[in-house]
């Protein structure tokens, strides 16, 4: 008999526990996001479309090493090198991508390519509208995901023409 009551109490001390939760919500403030009328707002690590960035010097980061290509597990990234020259100096090393491309059909958001570079030239940006009912839009190219050369940036060589798309 004792312990049918302990059991009893013990029950009734839980669902009480539960309740407490409950009712704490429900008193405390409300938090919903009004997206699309308002942005959508993000935590600094979220990881949406990607940016390539650019140096200080105006020159891209990405010097064509494949390494995020080899890190992606979805191998959904696509580049091609080419080599820096005198009259046409596209980023600080001895290569840059001339083309360099997302496939996000079937990007999984992982970050390993991210982790992988060595210049930190692709990053994560807090882009997510980019559903599409074509998936031939879902490839971004290296022109959509490059940083704008900013007005602090002082070019130190020339840059070739379309360098700033
Ligand atoms: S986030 Fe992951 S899946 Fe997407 S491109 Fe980078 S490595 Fe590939
Ligand atoms: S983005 Fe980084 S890891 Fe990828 S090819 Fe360019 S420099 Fe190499």
């Amino acid at each position: 008999m004792a312990s049918k009551i302990s059991e009893v109490l013990g029950n009734a001390a839980a669902i009480a526990k539960g309740l407490t939760v409950t009712f704490k919500e429900m008193m405390a403030p409300t938090i919903t996001e009004d997206y699309p009328a308002a942005p959508a707002k993000f935590q600094e690590r979220f990881r949406g479309v990607h940016v390539l960035q650019r140096d200080e010097s105006g020159l891209e980061k990405c010097v064509a090493c494949f390494l995020c290509a080899a890190a992606c597990p979805v191998q959904c990234i696509y580049i091609e090198a080419a080599e820096n020259t005198a009259t046409k100096r596209m980023s600080g090393g001895e290569r840059f991508a001339e083309v360099y491309n997302i496939d996000y059909s079937r990007c999984i958001f992982c970050g390993f390519c991210v982790e992988a570079c060595p210049t930190d030239a692709v990053t994560h940006g807090h882009g997510f509208e980019i559903a599409s009912y074509n998936t031939s839009t879902l490839i971004y190219r290296k022109e959509q995901m490059l940083t704008q050369i900013t007005a602090a940036a002082k070019p130190v060589v020339p840059l070739a023409e379309g360098a700033g798309h």
